[in-house]
Formats: structure tokens, C-alpha cells, sequence
């Protein structure tokens, strides 16, 4: 007998044959760096917590003191039922964090990116958007209807040439990058894209997920880290990595707000973010403001791994930021060096396609991390590679 789902096996059994199949493990952990897998305290090295705030006391207080005061549930879109007092508050310390006029929470951020580059563009107007763009990106393009276009990765006269070839052809245009790419750890050229924006009349949004409260003098992110704050440029962010929390966000203009308020389908026809995540994201931000010591502890930690890796000779690709990927020939040996390093007492994920175009393993740096836990992972890293 013959079923139409009978290409489900034979789609996951090609997966397998080309070392792309992935599942999902159960771990233990409070937040902090260690996480048990199996029975196994591991060092994890496999978090986007940048700042070990998802753990924090303060954080966990202000979740369970918002459940109390407002219940577990948002209980409708926020346009229907209104919103807490707590929504307003977050929107206002993320627009004061960025710079910015004003702010939008979402439910997440891949929700943030769907829902506001589909209603900024539509079938007469094109994106520009970054080759190594996140899939929320990607797909949001993609749901807009607008003409997409990829240029080469962080290579700005790959962006100028299409600009010049296409742009007369469209009514509006946005550009789209990531400011710390997620899977490579570099930094888009922001000057440039903002030059190029301006000179081919171009919205230009920027993906903040891995760099707000990662860089920046004060975490701000990458317009305080180029000397942008206050440019027109549209931020999109996460509150679930250096935050802690759970949510996305929009940052910009007041009318950019107002009206993604009136045309983003992902805000308007989902239900508010819980009490519990906006009141940790707020608690977070207050904390990102208050404690400058979690970022220098971060980047120490990125100063620390950088010099030990160097004295290794691994290769790593290019990038200032606490992302770390290896860099390896296949998924094969990605996997291998994964299981070596778990082997080790170390967690930390293989990258592969179709996530990025070359496979790699990916370290993660958190501010809570120790010398300890670093030297530790080189000492593992330096068994593989001595190995091979
Ligand atoms: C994680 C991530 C997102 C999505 O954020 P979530 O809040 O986890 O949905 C968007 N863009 C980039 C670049 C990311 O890394």
C-alpha cells in the first residue's frame, strides 16, 4: 500500500546519507555556564546568553512577580485586548537603549523580521539584502512579494553594482543585513550601507539579534558601536540572546512604529508577549545599563579565547565578536570534532548546511564564563587538532 507521506522516510534518509540530520537533546541547566546532558556536567559553549543574564536572580524575580501581578497569559493581540503597562515600559527602554524614538515589541524576533519587512515593501519594490542573512530575513523578503535580490557577504560595491543596475527599476528599496552575523561573527560594513542608502534613496534595516548587549560602548549595539546612534536606520533585535528573555523588537521613528502598529501582521494578529518574558527583558535592560562590568567580562572572555586559539594555530573565520567558528573541511568532521569536545566535557554545536554554506563548529562566549572554562576548551580543541 502505497502512502502520501511515504517521501517523509525517504527525504530524512538522504538527510542522514549527507551528515545533515540533527535532533534535539535535553539539557539541564540554571542558566549559568555549565549544563548537564546525559547525566554529564558539560561546559556550555552552545548559548546565546551572552551576558548570563537567563539565569540571573534578578530576572527570575521580576518574571514571577509580573505572573503574580498580571497572570501567566497575554490573553489576546494587543490591539484587541490592550496591553499591560509592563509592554509600554519595555518599548520605552528599548527605544531609549537604541536611541530611537520609539519601539514595538513582538513575540519574537524571527516574527519581528517577518512582519515588519513585509509590510515596509510589496510587489512594485525590491531588496538588496546580505548573501549570509538570517532565515527570518530571508523569508521575510521572501513574504513581501518584493522583488530580492542577495548581494556577496558584508561586500558593499556587490550591493553598489546592483544598486546601480536595478534601482531606477523599483519604486521603494530596502537593504537588509545582519549587524553581527549569527553563524559567522563578523560585523556588516555599516558606514557604507548607510552611504549607499542614502545615495540610492534606500530604507535600510539592520538585524541586531547578536549585537544588542554584545557591542557597542554600552551594549547599545552597532549604530553606538559605528557612532550611528541616532541615524534613520530600522532596528531589529532580539530579546532572547544577550537579554535573557523571550521576544523580538522593532526600533525607529514614530511613524515607522505607528505604522507597523496599523500593517504588521505577525504584531496584529498574534497575541502580546507573556508578562513574565517583558518584565525579564525590562529587568535585563535596566541591568545592561547599570552593570558595564558583564560587558567587559564578556570581552575579556573574547580577548582570553582569541590569543589562547592563536597560540593553537586554529583557523578561525575572521570576526570580532563572541562568536567562534571553527572552521572544518565537511559535516563529517564537524560532527567528529562535536563528539570530541562532548567527549571532553564540552558543548558546543556543528554548523551545517543548510544553516550556513560551509560546515563549522560554533563557540559561543558568555560574560559568566571562566579562565578556567576557556582553557579547558583550547586544551580539547588542541587534542583534536593534534589528532588529525
Ligand atoms: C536568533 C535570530 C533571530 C530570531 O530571534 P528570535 O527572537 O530567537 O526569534 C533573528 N535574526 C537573527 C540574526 C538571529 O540570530
Amino acid at each position: 500500500m502505497s502512502s502520501p507521506y511515504q517521501w517523509l522516510e525517504k527525504s530524512l534518509e538522504t538527510i542522514h546519507q549527507a551528515s545533515w540530520y540533527r535532533s534535539v537533546q535535553i539539557v539541564e541547566t540554571d542558566g549559568g555556564p555549565l549544563v548537564t546532558l546525559q547525566g554529564r556536567s558539560l561546559i556550555n559553549f552552545a548559548s546565546n546568553d551572552y551576558l548570563g543574564l537567563a539565569g540571573d536572580e534578578r530576572l527570575k524575580a521580576a518574571a514571577i512577580a509580573a505572573i503574580r501581578e498580571c497572570g501567566t497569559g497575554s490573553t489576546g493581540s494587543r490591539l484587541i485586548s490592550g496591553h499591560r503597562k509592563l509592554h509600554q515600559d519595555l518599548e520605552m527602554a528599548i527605544a531609549n537603549l537604541k536611541g530611537t524614538q520609539d519601539a514595538l515589541v513582538f513575540s519574537s524576533g524571527y516574527l519581528a523580521n517577518l512582519g515588519s519587512i513585509s509590510a515596509l515593501v510589496g510587489s512594485k519594490d525590491l531588496i538588496l539584502g546580505d548573501k549570509y542573512n538570517h532565515s527570518s530575513l530571508k523569508n521575510g523578503a521572501r513574504l513581501s512579494g518584493a522583488t530580492v535580490l542577495d548581494y556577496l557577504h558584508n561586500d558593499w560595491p556587490s550591493l553598489k553594482t546592483s544598486l546601480e543596475l536595478k534601482r531606477s527599476l523599483y519604486r521603494r528599496c530596502l537593504i537588509l543585513s545582519e549587524s553581527v552575523f549569527s553563524m559567522d561573527g563578523d560585523i556588516c560594513p555599516l558606514p557604507e550601507l548607510v552611504d549607499l542608502a542614502e545615495e540610492f534613496d534606500c530604507m535600510l534595516l539592520i538585524d541586531e539579534a547578536h549585537a544588542t548587549g554584545v557591542i557597542g560602548k554600552t551594549g547599545a549595539g552597532s549604530l553606538e558601536h559605528w557612532g550611528y546612534r541616532g541615524r534613520d536606520i530600522i532596528q531589529v533585535g532580539t530579546l532572547s540572546k544577550a537579554l535573557g528573555s523571550l521576544g523580538g523588537y522593532v526600533a525607529g521613528s514614530h511613524s515607522l512604529i505607528d505604522y507597523l502598529k496599523n500593517r504588521a501582521a505577525t504584531w496584529i494578529y498574534t497575541t502580546g508577549l507573556s508578562p513574565a518574558d517583558t518584565a525579564a527583558a525590562l529587568e535585563a535592560i535596566k541591568i545592561l545599563q547599570d552593570e558595564p562590568q558583564r560587558l567587559d567580562d564578556l570581552w575579556q572572555n573574547v580577548a582570553y579565547l582569541k590569543a589562547g586559539l592563536a597560540q593553537l594555530k586554529i583557523k578561525l573565520l575572521p570576526g570580532d565578536s563572541p562568536i567562534f567558528p571553527l572552521v572544518v573541511p565537511d559535516a563529517a568532521t564537524a560532527l567528529k570534532l562535536a563528539q570530541h569536545l562532548r567527549d571532553g566535557g564540552i558543548f558546543a554545536p556543528a554548523i551545517r548546511p543548510p544553516t550556513v554554506p560551509t560546515s563549522r563548529l560554533r563557540i559561543s562566549l558568555m560574560a559568566t564564563h571562566q579562565r578556567v572554562h576557556l582553557d579547558r576548551l583550547c586544551e580539547v580543541l588542541d587534542d583534536f587538532y593534534g589528532k588529525q
